[in-house]
């Protein structure tokens, strides 16, 4: 068997075997298979997809070339959480140390930016979070804080982390499949008692329509009964940016915000009160959501919420100041974005926002690119609010001189609407 062989395979639409998945992932790891030829064949699997049982055996392969984490002696419930993806999603920074608090342990493996869509790991970085360290060491963290987030590795679902970064940059990304392996792969070696996924629906995601969601998470369930895993799945609204910070270091700050009870989005509010008592009372903490949304209350007036992230920060090596983050984001460069006329904001596309942080170093163009962790989009106004004409309605930072282009996309982003829109919901719905 070569490497051509399953690429021609594919090409031609066969269907490729469990074993065939096996020397890929391999071949993938030893670097025996090159660069080249592992675009290829994600290429063809773009162009002729996979059926369930294929998508299940490249999980397999990626999950057991690499170790999978073993929580012995450890009291649960242990869950894991994770996002499709989507514009300014900072729920995971949020929503884990909400969980911590309440005695559910969160081991969460998350990923980096992908495409369009902004990553957890990256927002992490920005503060000096290691997101790789001895498997040993997170088990460790996990004991004391409850929680720990962390990245792909050499030692766990280390061909999810090259195949990543391949995607991110060769245009292969958006394929259900590759998506579903991607992330079920990175839960199964995670290994713990639930996963709990929210699939991003809408224009700033990978999901554009409802069925192509429920599609997806109709494999990612498949997947998981095939580990004998339970998966839950809440389907979430993704045509807007959530909240109102996009970028990496500017996301945190939004997060460490909401954690001090200073809630910027009341999105953003709703749909981490969402899932937060959801996962509550599934794990049998609270008996009924209103219980729930009080304990919640509790834990962000209490400070312990903020703690928590601040604990586990500086257990995952971060030395950086968050109690000063709102007065330490000093980015050298601003430009305020002023509304041309009066009316209710509106935004053509939230895909836009991800490409355009893009160019601004907030997203990567290729796997070699660094990122300026402090660039980044504050909305001063967010869908539906109303502006008056000359008021700031976005804010642009960066690093470096921002580029007229980059005022110019944003600008003929921004629609302004005689009248309030009507408002989708933000959770479409909940599968398991
Ligand atoms: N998140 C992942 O971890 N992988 C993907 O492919 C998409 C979102």
């Amino acid at each position: 068997m070569t490497i051509v062989d399953l690429i021609i395979k594919k090409k031609n639409n066969q269907k490729i075997t469990e074993d065939e998945f096996d020397f890929f992932i391999k071949g993938v790891l030893d670097k025996s298979i090159k660069d080249y030829q592992i675009s290829a064949l994600l290429m063809t699997i773009c162009f002729n997809g996979l059926d369930d049982n294929e998508t299940y055996y490249l999980t397999k392969a990626m999950t057991i070339n690499g170790e999978m984490l073993d929580y012995k002696g450890i009291e649960g419930p242990i869950v894991d959480k994770h996002s499709t993806g989507g514009v300014g999603d900072k729920v995971t920074l949020i929503l884990v140390p909400i969980l911590a608090t309440c005695n559910i342990k969160v081991a969460k493996m998350s990923g980096r930016g992908l495409g369009y869509t902004g990553g957890t790991v990256d927002k992490i970085e920005s503060i000096g979070v290691k997101p790789v360290l001895p498997p040993k060491t997170y088990l460790e963290i996990l004991k004391k804080t409850n929680m720990f987030i962390i990245a792909q590795s050499e030692k766990i679902a280390p061909s999810d982390k090259i195949l990543y970064s391949i995607r991110d940059t060769s245009g292969t990304i958006n394929n259900n499949s590759l998506i579903a392996a991607s992330i079920m792969s990175k839960k199964i070696a995670t290994n713990t008692d639930r996963i709990y996924l929210d699939v991003k629906v809408g224009d700033g995601s990978f999901f554009s329509s409802l069925k192509e969601a429920k599609d997806f998470a109709k494999l990612c369930i498949f997947i998981g009964k095939k580990f004998n895993k339970k998966v839950v799945i809440h389907l979430t609204n993704m045509d807007k940016p959530l909240g109102r910070c996009l970028g990496n270091l500017i996301e945190v700050k939004e997060s460490v915000n909401f954690l001090n009870g200073n809630f910027e989005s009341q999105t953003l509010k709703d749909i981490i009160y969402e899932f937060a008592t959801d996962i509550i009372v599934d794990n049998n903490i609270c008996k009924t959501k209103e219980e729930a949304v009080k304990l919640i209350d509790d834990k962000i007036a209490s400070k312990e919420a903020f703690n928590k992230f601040k604990e586990w920060a500086k257990q995952q090596n971060s030395t950086y100041d968050l109690d000063n983050i709102n007065t330490n984001y000093k980015p050298k460069y601003s430009y305020e974005l002023k509304a041309k006329e009066d009316g209710y904001v509106d935004f053509k596309s939230n895909k836009e926002f991800g490409l355009t942080l893009i160019e601004i170093k907030a997203g990567r163009k290729n796997k070699e690119e660094s990122l300026d962790f402090l660039s980044g989009i504050y909305l001063n106004k967010v869908f539906n609010e109303f502006v008056k004409k000359d008021e700031t309605l976005l804010t642009i930072y960066c690093s470096s001189p921002i580029k007229d282009d980059v005022i110019k996309r944003l600008e003929n982003n921004i629609i302004y609407n005689k009248k309030q829109q009507k408002e989708d919901k933000n959770i479409i719905g909940v599968i398991e």
